[in-house]
């Protein structure tokens, strides 16, 4: 009965959400908008943290969910869990806890697969400052942190948000699939007295 009421029932219209994302390019596959559901966020208290949290079907939905939220107070987190990863934005800007896969995305509109550009840029968003010592304090805890920046796609100019680790990077493009190549540099912080590189 379950079994029915989630292909039926109202479960299913849940499921079915990621597939009423829009995207729009132009005559020359040049990105023009997306529309996307903003869900239904799940809340969980713990101590002064506040944790909201919903399901998405690609990371495209999942980056435009939190680009879309308008201001974020301190201890607030929000993530959105796809079956690719899952993305999360606080007061600093977007992060992740674990690693997002970079290839073979769900993409709505995906370009011939050989196609590979280079990026237009990889910049860095909200309050980078903060954003980096976090990953920092992280990484000198031995706990999993990589630093969130923006690439804008070669291909159709979306910008999305990826993980990033000093020297070359390869991502697929969240909106047309394309893959980008782009480097970053090493980024040196200070704790204290000791320095992590991260
Ligand atoms: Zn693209």
């Amino acid at each position: 009965m379950d079994f029915l009421n989630n292909l039926f029932g109202k479960k299913s219209s849940k499921n079915t959400v990621g597939k009423i994302c829009k995207v729009e390019f132009d005559e020359n596959g040049k990105f023009v908008s997306v529309s996307v559901p903003q869900g239904q966020w799940t809340q969980n208290l713990s101590g002064q943290c506040k944790y909201y949290s919903q399901k998405a079907s690609s990371l495209l939905q999942a980056a435009e969910v939190l680009k879309k939220i308008n201001s974020i107070p301190q201890y607030t987190y929000y993530v959105v869990d796809t079956p690719d990863g899952s993305l999360g934005r606080d007061i600093n800007g977007f992060y992740t806890e674990a690693a997002i896969k970079t290839k073979n995305l769900t993409v709505e509109t995906r370009v011939a697969k050989s196609e590979i550009v280079e990026s237009l840029s990889l910049l860095g968003s909200g309050n980078m400052m903060a954003n980096q010592t976090a990953v920092a304090q992280l990484k000198k805890n031995g706990q999993y942190a990589r630093l969130v920046l923006f690439m804008k796609c070669g291909q159709c100019g979306y910008e999305f948000p990826v993980e990033t680790l000093a020297g070359d990077l390869v991502r697929e493009c969240y909106c047309c699939g394309a893959t980008n190549k782009s480097h970053r540099g090493s980024i040196n912080i200070f704790l204290g007295s000791s320095m992590v590189e991260i």
